[in-house]
């Protein structure tokens, strides 16, 4: 039998989620950010969930390939373009939009051979001074690349670095306003904290991730359950052991948890091998058996111990969910587990280890 543990994917949740970007910007078109494996969550396995939105947004030339496998004839947006020359050969051949952010990525398209022009996405550094022409080169850059062969139609872009806190995107906003006046074309903006906090600010296309995968960009401040988001990824593990403790006995590497009476702890087979977080101290919520807990000591390699105490009946084959939903139907949020871990729930995901079968819901 293999190790029991597993993550579930819930299809009808991403499809859920796809509905509250949706409804949050109704004039817009919404881009699936499906990068880093979409989230994380397998992009074969998150497919069928996300193809109700307009076009699928990532930055890995191979994850486009695989969109296309996959029988995608929509748009795909590569968020950081080309990387190389070659890549625009793959972007013509995969009709792939793409970002195009620096001047040496407007030289790659003045020297790339196409019969067919492509749709590119000019991204203004508006802030978070990552990616993206000033606003004062912003102008000069869109009409050196408006007047490129190469180049069909031209899309506005910037991101914003502050949506999801107490800074807002209003400033960043009108720098972008200011310095894309008058120029044509369409506009993409938002990510998901600017789509559920800024909605109704302008733009086109947004590009949605997180909150497609039921994780609040901005928790703690909002809750998922607050946006009306469901969990899509779910990771839970069964008890393999239980212990019963005396008062002073410790539990797991360094002792660091001492019992103060006599409890019972159930063990489970998760570890920071499967991607739950080492750092996650004593106290990190779980669900036993679909009631709330709490983890006790170290989180060792393949293995983590649970407090007991709350379901006395609870054994050996019983469920523990490390985060997303129980077999009952509670819910553990996995932004609750990332607030314990010092991390935000887009690292709790994309680290599922691989060795972690995964199963697809409808
Ligand atoms: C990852 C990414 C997004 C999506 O961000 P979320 O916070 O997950 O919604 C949007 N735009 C760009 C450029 C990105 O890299």
């Amino acid at each position: 039998m293999p190790r029991p543990i597993r993550a579930t994917i819930h299809t009808q949740a991403l499809r859920h989620n796809l509905q509250v970007v949706q409804s949050a910007v109704p004039d817009a078109r919404v881009w699936a950010v499906v990068k880093a494996n979409a989230y994380g969550h397998g992009i074969e396995r998150v497919f069928e969930g996300l193809r109700g939105a307009d076009g699928f947004a990532l930055l890995d030339l191979q994850e486009a390939q695989r969109l296309r496998t996959l029988g995608w004839r929509g748009p795909i947006l590569l968020l950081e373009g080309a990387f190389e020359l070659r890549d625009l050969e793959l972007c013509s051949r995969l009709d792939l939009w793409h970002t195009v952010h620096s001047e040496a990525q407007i030289d790659m398209l003045a020297a790339h051979k196409t019969n067919v022009p492509h749709r590119v996405f000019l991204k203004m550094n508006v802030g978070m001074n990552r990616l993206g022409f000033r606003p004062e080169q912003y102008r000069s850059a869109w009409t050196r690349l408006n007047a490129l062969p190469q180049v069909d139609e031209i899309s506005l872009m910037a991101h914003f670095s502050d949506a999801d806190g107490p800074v807002g995107v209003a400033v960043q906003m009108e720098t972008f306003l200011a310095a894309s006046a008058e120029l044509p074309g369409e506009r993409s903006l938002h990510n998901s904290a600017a789509v559920l906090r800024h909605g109704q600010l302008p733009g086109d296309w947004v590009r949605a991730g997180i909150a497609l995968y039921g994780s609040s960009p901005d928790h703690p401040e909002h809750t998922g359950a607050h946006w009306q988001l469901q969990p899509t990824l779910s990771l839970n593990a069964d008890i393999i052991g239980t212990q019963d403790l005396k008062a002073g006995d410790t539990v797991g590497y360094g002792s660091t948890f001492v019992a103060q009476a006599a409890m019972r702890i159930g063990i489970v087979a998760c570890g920071y091998a499967d991607g739950y977080p080492r750092i996650c101290p004593t106290g990190t919520p779980v669900l036993v058996a679909g009631t709330r807990s709490q983890t006790l000591g170290r989180v060792s390699m393949d293995m983590l111990a649970v407090d007991l105490t709350p379901t006395p009946e609870a054994g050996i084959g019983d469920e523990v969910t490390l985060w997303g939903r129980a077999k009952t139907g509670a819910v553990l949020p996995i932004d609750e587990v990332a607030a314990c871990a010092q991390t935000v729930g887009y690292e709790l995901m994309c680290a599922l280890a691989q060795r972690v079968p995964v199963t697809v819901e409808p």
